[in-house]
């Protein structure tokens, strides 16, 4: 027989094949996490538009670049995961929030590291468990690795307040743990990257020793270009030294250079002030799009008469909103009325637009009430 024969069948690891297979013509999805303009249709940011044309017209050499530098926010997770695996002082166990982006758990069991989760989301009031995940974080062993999500945390849409975080912090620093923060949608919050940096920066004043894994798809549309930053703080230039030696040794067998393109093109437009300015405008027209598809839907719910609370929509922030249906209510929603999301009830609403928010209220009306 063949050498795989025995490889098994593994489950299909993204969901948009059964949009693909509905020929209905004004069928949703609702389960990508990229960001649609209100034609529903991918964006290509104008900075970035601007940016690559610079680059192009640079004639730049393909060289190598550094070794150290990120395949995205997936390849500074997986570095990070890495790196404390191989140097991390204490227990190798990370807690991760419950819930949290499906691939946390494979990134860093994958890289070796025991995974652990902590109290986060509350289903009863579809907001923040913040009571449990203070005892959590109480509770762990001295010393423990956590990821936060910096901000717009996926699937949940939920976000500890300025005043919660500060209290984590301190929970966190008294336990003497390891902050690791995924930052993937700095930007998409609350349009404003610095608002939505609060939670890293005010952990960075408070002196906490933190790595970080950022990506910049989301919020410079580069998706499909792989750029990404893994910081880690070191406490003297000799230490950024010895720290920035391992990370080169780390890189160099996993993939050995990252791509450059889309580096060049982040770099572009975070070093001309004029295209950063722009950007940061496109960031925040992307952020408000959201915003109001989240109102838009709610009123819609609400006009027709659904007997349900949803100012949850409304409340929770970023791409996605978790609108606490059940698995039945998503089979649903798929089978009678084309609308595709995943089965934990999470909807992107950066597929919503002002032409398809309507049907959509209806539908989630007719399955829901
Ligand atoms: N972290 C979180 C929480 C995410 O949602 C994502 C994207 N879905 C990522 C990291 C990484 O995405 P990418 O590798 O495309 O930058």
């Amino acid at each position: 027989g063949s050498t795989w024969a025995n490889v098994p069948q593994g489950p299909p690891v993204c969901i948009t094949e059964a949009f693909k297979a509905d020929s209905f013509e004004k069928k949703i999805n609702l389960g990508v996490g990229a960001y649609r303009d209100d034609k529903g249709k991918p964006y290509v940011l104008p900075s970035v538009r601007t940016a690559e044309e610079k680059v192009v017209n640079a004639k730049l050499n393909k060289e190598y670049a550094g070794i150290t530098g990120s395949i995205s926010g997936t390849g500074a997770l997986r570095i990070a995961a890495a790196f404390l695996q191989r140097f991390y002082p204490g227990d190798k166990t990370i807690y991760i929030p419950n819930p949290s982006w499906a691939n946390h758990k494979a990134v860093f069991s994958d890289a070796g590291l025991k995974v652990q989760q902590y109290r986060y989301y509350d289903k009863n009031t579809i907001g923040l468990d913040f009571e449990g995940l203070i005892v959590d974080i109480k509770a762990a062993p001295k010393g423990s690795i956590f990821l936060f999500h910096a901000c717009a945390h996926n699937p949940t849409g939920v976000d500890p307040s300025q005043e919660q975080w500060k209290e984590i912090s301190e929970a966190v620093k008294a336990q003497g743990h390891f902050s690791f923060f995924d930052m993937a949608y700095q930007g998409f919050a609350s349009g404003d990257t610095d608002k939505d940096a609060f939670a890293l920066r005010y952990f960075v004043e408070q002196g906490h020793e933190v790595c970080l894994a950022q990506s910049f798809a989301k919020n410079m549309g580069l998706y499909g270009e792989r750029v990404g930053a893994f910081s880690i703080l070191g406490s003297s230039a000799e230490e950024k030294k010895r720290l920035d030696s391992q990370i080169k040794i780390l890189v160099r067998p996993m993939y050995s250079n990252p791509p450059i393109h889309g580096a060049r093109v982040a770099s572009e437009i975070l070093n001309t002030p004029a295209l950063y300015q722009q950007w940061l405008g496109e960031v925040k027209e992307m952020a408000d799009r959201i915003i109001t598809m989240r109102s838009l839907l709610k009123s819609n719910l609400e006009k027709l008469g659904s007997r349900h609370d949803w100012s949850h929509i409304t409340s929770q922030i970023g791409m996605f909103a978790y609108t606490g249906l059940d698995a039945e209510s998503m089979k649903k929603l798929a089978k009678e009325h084309s609308v595709y999301a995943t089965m934990d009830g999470r909807i992107s609403v950066a597929g919503i637009t002002s032409d398809n928010v309507g049907r959509l209220a209806e539908a989630i009306y007719k399955v829901k009430g």
